[in-house]
């Protein structure tokens, strides 16, 4: 599933590719990804526009430029963007194409998770997210206080709720716990804010260069999934189980209730 550094990946594909482009034409391969509108509306909308990505969470936003409109992208379980030559034949799990002179950015989603929506203004864009907390990355520390002043509960459901935080999904939210040697289980109420913060931030920061939560040594992501997962600092069996409705990996020993 992507997270915030996968999307933020994706921003910047689409940021690099169409920078000073104007879109020609709006090719709909799979009508019915286009979840609130038809072809011909998101054509007529996009024609002539430039647009501007940015990213809220786990949503990109392409704002178009000089409107009020935003075309809402999500990737699912398997999105991603190409950037094509636009006469090339599309692959056979690409769902949109936007053109640009000789160039086609597409997107392309073989599971069909996730999907596209036009947006006329900020009211029909908050009906399409669902109401959105902050980004995580856009947040300072007295952001974050403030956030969970009001919280109740464990801190994995806390940190996962889209409405509280925008862009933390399960492996981010393993991840800074495991890092914070917070149990997933522990009262939200009784987190230290300041260390979360600057837990939250670093793994934030290292996912962004990687562009997604990278599953290498050292990381909790990295060792999850193995037959015999193992903590990376102390070398205990990882437990799992489900918690905030996600498979949740924890260190039983770093991460004492
Ligand atoms: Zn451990």
């Amino acid at each position: 599933m992507p997270e915030l550094p996968d999307v933020e990946g994706f921003r910047r594909q689409m940021e690099r590719w169409t920078r000073g482009r104007r879109v020609e034409g709006v090719r709909v391969w799979d009508r019915e990804l286009l979840r609130n509108s038809t072809p011909q509306a998101v054509g007529r909308l996009l024609a002539g526009k430039k647009l501007k990505p940015e990213r809220h969470g786990k949503w990109l936003l392409a704002r178009v430029r000089d409107d009020h409109a935003t075309l809402v992208l999500h990737f699912g379980m398997t999105g991603l963007f190409t950037w094509d030559d636009a006469d090339s034949r599309p692959h056979q799990h690409d769902r949109l194409g936007l053109t640009f002179g000789d160039r086609e950015l597409r997107y392309r989603n073989m599971r069909r998770f996730g999907g596209y929506w036009l947006a006329h203004d900020d009211r029909e864009l908050e009906l399409i997210t669902g109401p959105l907390g902050p980004d995580a990355f856009a947040i300072d520390e007295g952001d974050l206080r403030e956030l969970l002043e009001p919280r109740r509960g464990g801190a994995k459901a806390a940190l996962m709720d889209q409405r509280l935080i925008a862009g933390l999904g399960n492996l981010l939210v393993d991840e800074i716990l495991w890092r914070a040697r917070v149990n997933p289980r522990r009262d939200i109420r009784r987190v230290d804010e300041k260390k979360l913060y600057g837990t939250m931030r670093s793994v934030l920061e290292e996912s962004l260069e990687h562009e997604r939560v990278p599953p290498i040594e050292g990381w909790l992501t990295g060792a999850r999934d193995s037959r015999d997962a193992r903590c990376p600092r102390c070398d205990s069996k990882l437990r799992k189980e489900t918690i905030a409705g996600r498979t949740t990996a924890w260190c039983p020993r770093c991460q004492r209730r």
